[in-house]
């Protein structure tokens, strides 16, 4: 699962907004301008952030945005027939990044968000990691050093 935050001029309503998107949404993006924008995001807590900045960087511009908005389009008439909710305010917007971040699976060493990564190995069941590297921390905290892991011969 991954956010795409882009500046959006809503079809049917002319409205403006800076929309963060379930999955990728390469559609109706306007000219890339600010940093950030038309970029997928791992974490929504910072794509909530970028998109405030977006948002803020647009408007001082003169740019007439009306907010963020936040949603998923599963087809082709969704991008190009949906108009999203804009939220009420900034912290509307942080607090729904923090939930969607709470609710990603971590990696069961550093707690970092997994993205499409995800090392497995049955020597540690029912955990997942982000990296060779996490695996092998956790492998020698359960096991202890010198068991017979050694960081060239997995993965
Ligand atoms: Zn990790």
């Amino acid at each position: 699962m991954t956010w795409f935050v882009s500046r959006q001029m809503y079809y049917f309503s002319g409205k403006k907004v800076v929309e963060i998107t379930e999955g990728k949404f390469p559609t109706n993006l306007l000219k890339n301008r600010f940093d950030g924008e038309s970029k997928e995001y791992v974490n929504p807590l910072e794509a909530a952030e970028i998109a405030i900045q977006i948002k803020n960087a647009w408007n001082k511009m003169g740019g007439n945005c009306a907010g963020i908005a936040i949603g998923h389009r599963s087809d082709l008439y969704s991008e190009i027939a949906t108009e999203f909710a804009v939220l009420e305010s900034d912290e509307l917007v942080l607090a729904w990044g923090k939930e969607a971040k709470e609710k990603l699976p971590k990696c069961d060493y550093c707690s970092s968000i997994l993205g499409d990564k995800s090392i497995k190995n049955e020597i540690i069941p029912n955990e997942v990691f982000c990296s060779i590297q996490c695996f092998l921390k956790r492998a020698n905290q359960l096991f202890g050093e010198n068991d017979g892991l050694e960081t060239n011969s997995v993965g």
